[in-house]
């Protein structure tokens, strides 16, 4: 396949593949340039895949092995973040890291760890047993631990959500429910093909996360390979205050940083992950066995965890690469393409500095990058009518009486909201979709009460039927077939 005119069709600078958080800041990255890029994304939202599931810390980078690129990109972009979380108007909050050592033998590993931060050059202190206990008094009897300060805890939803938001409008074009099935090079130009279209583009870059292999593959066998890695969680409610005040960690191992215990930012806890090879890119069921093995490992780290509180278990996929180290390349034959794969933990805190380094190194030696003039680095602010003083909430009422109207009553989120949502640029096209958004159905009933509502919000905003409206991604519909009238 070569170009001809009569294609008619647009050729874009870049192409991204994936709209996961390395993808989305991606975009975000090359939208400050006055190139033409366009996004491919197989689901219905961005942040669908790896970007959807994770314990959301933003590690400080006391872990990764000084030298790779996993400690480079993680210490890099931890740094990031307060800007970022400002420009992006998302909820971050520096709350710190306990790494714990709960046996005597393992004190000499915290030593070891210091160390590792050191050249990783990452502030931490070792703490004895009693100021843990002090900072933490569910962890009683703990032998010392490893405090990084600089640690936080991020929604992982919005940060992605609203990093593409910021690209769109700055110019990028993102091309939702496009499966990538097939890419062709021809004339210095790649034919991208996906289930609905052909795209045409000078450069490529591959986000696919659990895919990136099998998209690199599409123009050249790579040498490395990704395996999905499942990690499973549960849920606690926000009920139980200051049960947990920092990211509590245990000693890492070679599967991983291991069963963590943590606050989110909406305030609920999270136990987990997980950590088991898997075949299956897709499977994010979880199982009793697996989540009763996370129940005791997190117990040996913190006393009396609530578990009468959870309100839900979930499953991620980490893409774990073979090479046991993010890809971040230009391809060996192609040097128009570039692969970003094997994006596993720390992958949310390092997308913003794996962004500019693809775009800044890798996208600026093969095309020239101008500076765009009107480029804005903040989303438009959003309303969140259950943060606000009394007094701005009441005038955010008066002005406009859907802030009134709560939809979600466990969390608080009312139809002002969830309108403001859907007149964005990346606006919801499910439930999930707007779950992610505005946390409606995040509480206690888990969507019973407001699901209803929000489906019918949907299939209104849509001019859609009720029947139409999917859960999540496509062909997930909520509704089989209409029993009753509905208003
Ligand atoms: C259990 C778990 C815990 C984690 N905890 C943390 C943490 O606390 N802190 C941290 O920094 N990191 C953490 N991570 C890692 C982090 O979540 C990932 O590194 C990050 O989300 C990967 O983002 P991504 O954009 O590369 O991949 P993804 O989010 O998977 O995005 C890839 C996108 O590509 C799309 N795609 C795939 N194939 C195609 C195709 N053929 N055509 C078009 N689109 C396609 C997918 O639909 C998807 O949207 C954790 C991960 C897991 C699973």
């Amino acid at each position: 396949m070569s170009y001809n005119k009569n294609m008619n069709k647009d050729i874009y600078d870049v192409i991204v593949v994936g709209a996961g958080i390395t993808g989305s800041f991606i975009a975000r990255e090359l939208s400050k340039y006055t190139l033409k890029v366009c996004v491919l994304e197989k689901a219905n939202d961005v942040g669908n895949g790896a970007t959807n599931a994770n314990s959301a810390i933003i590690h400080s980078g006391y872990d990764p092995i000084p030298g790779t690129n996993k400690a480079k990109f993680n210490v890099l972009g931890n740094k990031m973040f307060d800007q970022i979380a400002d420009e992006l108007d998302v909820s971050f909050r520096r709350i710190g890291s306990l790494t714990v050592a709960n046996f005597p033998e393992q004190v000499s590993m915290l030593e070891e760890l210091a160390k590792r931060s050191k050249e990783n050059g990452v502030e931490v202190k070792i703490l004895s047993g009693e100021e843990v206990a002090k900072m933490e008094p569910n962890i009683p009897n703990s032998y010392g631990a490893l405090y990084a300060p600089t640690a936080g805890i991020i929604n992982p939803f919005n940060l992605c959500i609203h990093a593409m938001e910021n690209a769109v409008d700055n110019g990028v074009k993102l091309c939702l429910s496009n499966k990538v099935i097939s890419i062709k090079y021809e004339d210095e130009l790649f034919y991208v093909t996906t289930d609905k279209d052909t795209y045409v583009s000078k450069i490529v870059i591959n986000a696919a996360g659990n895919y990136a292999d099998q998209i690199a593959n599409m123009i050249n066998k790579v040498d490395w390979s990704i395996t999905p890695r499942k990690g499973e969680y549960y849920v606690l409610d926000h009920k139980v205050k200051n049960f947990v005040n920092h990211v509590i960690f245990p000693l890492p191992s070679e599967k991983g940083k291991g069963v963590l215990v943590t606050k989110t930012t909406s305030d609920n806890y999270l136990v987990g992950p997980s950590s088991e090879v898997i075949n299956d890119k897709d499977d994010v069921s979880t199982d009793k066995m697996t989540l009763d093995n996370v129940k005791s490992q997190a117990n040996l780290l913190v006393k009396g965890i609530p578990y009468n509180t959870c309100i839900r278990t979930f499953s991620g996929l980490r893409p774990s690469c073979s090479r046991h180290d993010f890809v971040i390349e230009k391809d060996s034959k192609f040097d128009h393409f570039i692969n970003v794969g094997g994006i596993e933990s720390p992958g949310l805190v390092s997308a913003p500095a794996i962004a500019k380094y693809v775009v800044e190194e890798l996208v600026s030696s093969i095309s020239l990058l101008i500076n765009k003039k009107d480029y804005n680095s903040r989303v438009r602010r959003y309303p969140h009518i259950k943060e606000v003083k009394p007094e701005i909430r009441d005038k955010m009422i008066k002005d406009n009486p859907d802030f009134g109207e709560m939809i979600c009553d466990c969390e608080q989120i009312s139809l002002g909201e969830i309108n403001d949502i859907l007149s964005r640029s990346v606006p919801p096209r499910s439930v999930k979709g707007v779950k992610r958004r505005v946390r409606a159905g995040f509480g206690r009933c888990q969507g019973g009460f407001c699901s209803p509502k929000v489906v019918l919000l949907l299939a209104k905003h849509y001019g859609i039927s009720p029947l139409e409206v999917p859960l999540d991604d496509e062909g997930s519909n909520v509704l089989l077939e209409k029993v009753k009238v509905v208003d």
